[in-house]
């Protein structure tokens, strides 16, 4: 496709993940605060001016959507959006991230309305540190979500844990098992400086260091085939045959010069990262005055605004005011 979302670090973006909702009915500590205050759902987009952004985006370059929150799973009625998006031309990749709570009751219809790649976040196997983690109960019902998700016929599921000293060590090796012993591919995403907790580099288990361990403690490992250098997850198989690991090592080696993401916010908001300073406010082209070469422009500028990279590993890092579960993770 010839895009035109290429900003002037020579990126080509094609990537989009939506947030459709910053509501969720965990509370991670990493992610979000326990007395949060959601947006009015008045505010949200609707599943129509998501599919208009969309249908405006998709001649642009993008062609691959991720449908994320909040928990994407509590907006009502998610099925209807997947397939909405679906129908969109240029449109070859429709994801979703979930904590997996809500998936047993809804995975069929999500696989049946079009979705095919799904990512279920677990960080431990243990109900305890489940609590811990999550200050909610649940641990039975995201497990029953992933075998619903295997069952519906989505291959790969992929099973998300954020890694975290003094956190993951003691879940490496069950999520490994328990991924290989189900067909799953687990993924680990370093922890990074963008929930309510305060953040230092010290508490993230890194990337070489969870790989040893499973190297250590599990199978060995060699590079998947499809390894991509430049791609955000770093993937491996296991040597004996038993499925495949990824991880996304936002810290300790950050992907920033091969970025094509953007992200729109569950109210209309447009950002160019993660951790952005600023956001572009589109709704007023989808809601107020509905203008598609207008939503067009925006988005143009917002890529072409973007900047080099975050600076998580220096002193000069931001944490935007934003936690991740109103960015869309
Ligand atoms: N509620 C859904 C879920 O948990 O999968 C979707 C939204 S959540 C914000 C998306 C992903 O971001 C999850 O895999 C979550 O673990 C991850 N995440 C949240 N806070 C994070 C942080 N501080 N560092 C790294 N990953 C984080
Ligand atoms: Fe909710 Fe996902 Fe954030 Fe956990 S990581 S609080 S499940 S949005």
């Amino acid at each position: 496709m010839n895009s035109q979302l290429i900003d002037t670090f020579g990126r080509t973006h094609n990537n989009l993940r939506i947030s459709v909702t910053d509501r969720c009915n965990l509370r991670c500590t990493y992610c979000m605060p326990e007395d949060v205050v959601f947006m009015d759902r008045s505010a949200l987009l609707t599943f129509e001016e998501i599919t208009h952004f969309v249908r405006v985006a998709a001649p642009l370059g993008i062609d691959k959507v991720r449908l994320t929150g909040g928990e994407p799973l509590m907006r009502r009625d998610l099925p209807t959006l997947v397939r909405m998006l679906a129908e969109v031309p240029g449109l070859r990749d429709l994801g979703l991230t979930t904590n997996g709570l809500l998936l047993a009751e809804q995975a069929q219809a999500l696989y049946d309305a079009g979705l095919r790649r799904i990512n279920i976040s677990l960080d431990t196997l243990s109900p305890d540190r489940f609590r811990l983690l999550t200050r909610r109960e649940g641990l039975e019902r995201v497990l029953d979500g992933i075998h619903a998700a295997k069952r519906a016929g989505f291959d790969p599921v992929k099973v998300n844990a954020v890694s975290i000293r003094g956190v993951t060590e003691p879940e490496v090796v069950p999520l490994a098992r328990f991924a290989r012993e189900h067909g799953l591919e687990l993924r680990f995403i370093e922890y990074m400086p963008i929930g309510a907790d305060h953040w230092e580099r010290d508490k993230v288990y890194f990337a070489h260091e969870i790989l040893e361990q499973i190297e250590r403690e599990v199978a060995p490992l060699v590079p998947a085939e499809d390894y991509d250098p430049r791609a955000p997850a770093m993937e491996f198989r296991y040597a004996d045959g038993g499925g495949r690991v990824g991880i996304i090592a936002s810290v300790s080696r950050p992907f920033c010069l091969s970025c094509n993401r953007l992200r729109l916010t569950a109210e209309g908001k447009l950002r160019n990262c993660l951790f952005a300073l600023t956001e572009v406010d589109v709704k007023s082209h989808l809601r107020d005055c509905p203008d598609d070469d207008a939503l067009a422009e925006a988005i143009r500028c917002n890529v072409r605004d973007k900047w080099e990279g975050h600076e998580i590993n220096t002193s000069r890092f931001v944490k935007p005011l934003r936690t991740m579960h109103a960015i869309g993770g």
